[in-house]
């Protein structure tokens, strides 16, 4: 599966759409889920185009790893959370809808299911 430029992130990458960022560094990026399955859930993407996990250049994992370590721990913080899901998707039938790759990070409350 090859990567297609046009994806929602990449636009957001370029800053040709908007978003509520809330973390940048050299190789990724953090802003907020427009539907959110939980208060405070965000999206950790890549700055450099994967498509999802499995085509990822691994040289790209540790710093978009330890991006989403650090903000599943400030949004626990700061959304006063009892728990944090981290889900991560790989084509259209395991959930994909963006083709660009990309961590959920969910504050979870105890005893709220997530919105569907
Ligand atoms: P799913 O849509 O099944 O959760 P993904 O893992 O591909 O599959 O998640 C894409 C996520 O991107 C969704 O949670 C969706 O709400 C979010 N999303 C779509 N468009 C935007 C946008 N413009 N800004 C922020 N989040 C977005």
């Amino acid at each position: 599966m090859s990567y297609d430029d046009n994806n929602i992130f990449a636009k957001i990458l370029r800053g040709e759409i908007p978003s509520h960022r809330v973390y940048e560094d050299d190789a990724t990026i953090a802003f907020m889920d427009v539907m959110p399955q939980a208060e405070g859930h965000l999206l950790v993407v890549p700055k450099s185009p994967s498509r999802n996990l499995l085509d990822a250049d691994a040289a790209t994992l540790p710093a978009l790893i330890a991006t989403v370590q650090k903000l599943a721990v400030a949004a626990k913080e700061a959304f006063d959370a009892d728990g944090v899901t981290i889900m991560q998707f790989n084509e259209a039938p395991a959930g994909q809808s963006v083709f660009h790759l990309h961590f959920h990070v969910i504050p979870r409350q105890a005893g709220v299911p997530l919105k569907p």
